[in-house]
């Protein structure tokens, strides 16, 4: 597969996977992925705040080794690590509904920014300031459907051994979140081959990440992941539960995109832009058909609320 041919902007090709979550196995005793933990966190951290959501649970995830994230968003012939345990929901019932109960919408913000650059600095500045845009824009509304708000982490690293295990192969993930130590990965190398210097890419990459925050703080990403436990590995029903979490994922961007449209930094060319971007990612079993990716961004950012994003609700052909 020729990555950098297919991800290239202009080309009839796609990306392939906007992330898979971190499907990781364990590998390690705990003596060695904590050093391996050491050794990535001392020169890479980025952005370490984290806020109560990272218990006591999600540091014993790390040390364990655990799989703690939405394991059948691997590609095709990956291994599937459905097998490893979930956490088990913190929060089952009800209550991991109320943030699309709410019906709420974002409050409007403005984005202020720096300009897209190539290298590390200046992407860091770039993804930061998005951060703390998104971070004003799902505050609110974490805290209208009264769940804890943490502040994200974020990587940077080409390193592929991680806090959370090893990266999966470039040719299959571009960019993670990982729901274990609540940090968004973006490795450099991976993700300008993908994006290149394409502004509206790298708006709505790191918005759809950020999504996956949100399922993590509202209590969605523990309720599918216990549910994934209950299907076979790879299985039709396993994949499209996949497919219906990562699809809000891209519902959770267009809202921020709507909500940043026309502000700031974000004109609201730049937000449509960035919403059609969805366009351009692989089908695939585990995020969906490029139609419905792109078109579960232009619900969230058209329809503007909360509650459109009701992914596990929608008929099967919308989640395909
Ligand atoms: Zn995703």
């Amino acid at each position: 597969m020729n990555v950098e041919g297919e991800s290239r902007r202009g080309s009839e090709g796609s990306r392939p996977l906007i992330d898979d979550d971190l499907p990781l196995a364990p590998r390690q005793s705990s003596g060695d992925l904590a050093q391996q933990a050491a050794h990535v966190s001392e020169p890479e951290t980025e952005r370490t705040g984290r806020g109560p959501v990272l218990s006591v649970a999600g540091v014993l995830a790390l040390v364990l080794g655990v799989v703690f994230l939405i394991s059948s968003v691997a590609g095709p012939d990956d291994t599937n690590a459905s097998a490893a345990a979930p956490m088990g929901a913190k929060d089952p019932g009800s209550r991991v509904d109320r943030l699309l109960a709410t019906g709420t919408s974002l409050p409007r913000v403005s984005c202020d920014l720096p300009e897209l650059g190539g290298d590390r600095e200046a992407l860091r500045a770039f993804y930061l300031a998005e951060i703390e845009c998104l971070e004003r824009a799902w505050r609110p509304v974490i805290e209208e459907a009264d769940r804890p708000f943490s502040e994200v982490g974020l990587r940077l690293s080409d390193d592929p051994v991680t806090e959370c295990g090893l990266l999966p192969p470039s040719t299959k993930v571009t960019a993670l979140y990982c729901g274990a130590n609540e940090m968004i990965y973006l490795p450099i190398t991976r993700v300008l081959e993908g994006l290149d210097l394409n502004r509206s890419a790298h708006l709505a990459t790191l918005a759809h990440e950020y999504g996956h925050h949100v399922q993590r703080m509202s209590g969605i990403m523990d309720r599918v992941n216990a549910e994934l436990g209950t299907f076979e590995a790879g299985s039709s029903g396993d994949l499209e539960l996949g497919r219906r979490f990562e699809l809000q994922a891209n519902c959770f961007a267009g809202l921020f995109l709507e909500s940043a449209a026309g502000r700031g930094s974000i004109s609201d060319t730049d937000a449509k832009a960035a919403v059609e971007d969805f366009h351009n990612w692989a089908d695939s079993q585990t995020h969906g058909t490029r139609e419905n990716q792109a078109d579960w961004a232009r619900k969230g950012f058209e329809e503007a609320t909360v509650s459109a994003c009701d992914t596990r609700s929608a008929a099967a052909p919308e989640v395909g």
